[in-house]
């Protein structure tokens, strides 16, 4: 990693917190091992993301229905899907001086090659290509040893371990008979889901990027187990493209990556992320898309001795349909959010540091200022602006500071306009709106501001 992605890096990082975005978590007892929190305007940030998502993949779409299952699910589900027993990552710790890894992130780093799943590989490499710890740079490793991911809990009233869920997607499983006997509901349609899922990663790492209690929004779309699967796999893997470019990252800042034959599973046809070039370490995964085959319905078929498969209603033809599953992490969207709108550029002659964010993501989408805070009437009219304006959009009153101060402010959170009512308003019932990106400012009667704004700004 260079030190100028570093330093961006640090930069975000830093403007996260003094701005409300994000905190590190429980940090008044220290810390709690990379966990953070939501600020207001990045929870503001993060609803704003989920329900653009929402309204894409859910309302749009007819083919679409929503859903929202538990977090913690009968543990059979999890013996099903294959997690309890290889939900797994290697570890592996530096004797020298007690740094702990995940072995394919290591191996990854220190020679480019991915080897996630291939325990004997890369307890090989590991000692064949002497990879030296990138902390202390020694070479002397504890033997890798493998943990399972998933949090275990206890239930009262159920003998024996639960689970927190590792993703969202295990839950549309268990209701894909509910949801087709009680919605009209045909082959191909898909099943949405968003959420909080955890998993107890060996290392948490690069800000909200890796975390262990995090959010995803996922889909599983059933096909036919003919059906020309390839397209509508290319149509979804243009959908997720589509969705991080509404994010505000840009194309040259997207890749696709197709997992080699020898990491996919068994059942899978084919999976490829969407990778984002992040100011730290470069591309990594976005969003993920898999085909899933028939495995998940059958397997839970199978374990809980119930038919799940699809009657077509036209033709009669019963079978189990196949599936493809995008599978998009929010967290790592508001990380990539903040990356792609973080900007630092120079404006007549004076720096500034700006969140370019798409208007609709914005945590505030209006600021308004009367000109000084001491001045009665201005006050009094900026308040009546502030009170139309908030019944249709997020707003912020500010009259602290200067009026440079407050843009300065606005600018840092990503607000797209910011409205000044000044002595001119009194006598001409209009107001300055400043706008973000260009700085430009331009005058709009009192009774026009309505419609100025609805023309520029969706509210999600
Ligand atoms: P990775 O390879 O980065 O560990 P994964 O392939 O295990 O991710 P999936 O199981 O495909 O991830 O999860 C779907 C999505 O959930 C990912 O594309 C990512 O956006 C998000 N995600 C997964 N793990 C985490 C995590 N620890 N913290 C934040 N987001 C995550």
């Amino acid at each position: 990693m260079s030190d100028k992605q570093n330093n961006t890096m640090e930069k975000i990082v830093s403007l996260c917190k003094r701005r409300g975005f994000i905190f590190p978590c429980s940090e008044i007892y220290g810390g709690l091992a990379n966990s953070y929190s939501y600020g207001p305007y990045g929870t503001a940030l993060k609803n704003n993301i989920e329900k653009l998502w929402w309204r894409k993949f859910v309302e749009n779409r007819e083919d679409m229905v929503g859903m929202d299952g538990p977090i913690i699910l009968h543990p059979k589900v999890w013996e099903a899907s294959g997690h309890t027993e290889g939900f797994n990552d290697a570890m592996v710790d530096c004797k020298a001086c007690k740094y702990r890894f995940r072995v394919d992130h290591l191996i990854q780093e220190a020679i480019g090659e991915d080897m996630e799943g291939d325990l004997d590989g890369m307890n090989k490499k590991l000692q064949e290509e002497e990879i030296k710890c990138p902390q202390c740079g020694k070479k002397d490793w504890t033997d890798i040893r493998e943990i399972n991911m998933m949090f275990k809990t206890q239930m009262n009233g159920f003998d024996g371990e639960v689970y927190l869920r590792p993703e969202t997607a295990g839950a549309i499983f268990l209701d894909f008979k509910n949801i087709i006997d009680s919605l009209r509901v045909k082959v191909p349609f898909g099943i949405a889901q968003t959420g909080k899922a955890f998993r107890n990663e060996i290392v948490a790492k690069s800000f909200i990027f890796r975390v262990r209690e995090f959010e995803q929004m996922e889909i599983e779309y059933f096909i036919h187990p003919e059906a020309d699967w390839e397209s509508i796999f290319e149509e979804w893997l243009k959908k997720q493209e589509e969705f991080a470019q509404s994010l505000g990252a840009k194309k040259e800042d997207l890749r696709r990556y197709e997992h080699p034959e020898s990491k996919l599973s068994h059942y899978s046809k084919k999976t490829v992320d969407v990778e984002y070039n992040y100011p730290f370490g470069g591309f990594d995964e976005l969003f993920g898309l898999a085909h899933r085959g028939d495995f998940d319905l059958t397997q839970h078929a199978k374990y809980s001795k119930k038919d799940l498969s699809y009657t077509d209603p036209f033709s009669g033809e019963k079978y189990v349909p196949h599936v493809i599953e995008p599978t998009f992490g929010l967290d790592r969207c508001v990380l990539t959010s903040l990356c792609a709108a973080y900007t630092e550029e120079e404006v007549s002659d004076t720096s500034r540091v700006v969140l370019k964010f798409p208007r609709d993501l914005a945590p505030v989408k209006i600021a308004v200022f009367p000109l000084l805070r001491n001045r009665e009437e201005l006050v009094g009219k900026a308040r009546e602006v502030f009170d139309i304006l908030k019944e249709h959009f997020v707003c912020e009153f500010d009259d602290n500071g200067n009026i440079g101060k407050r843009y300065r402010r606005q600018d840092e959170i990503g607000t797209p306009y910011c409205v000044t009512v000044d002595f001119d308003s009194l006598d001409n019932d209009d107001v300055t709106i400043r706008d973000r990106d260009t700085t430009e400012q331009n005058r709009v009667k009192l009774g026009e501001l309505l419609d100025y704004f609805k023309d520029r700004l969706i509210s999600l």
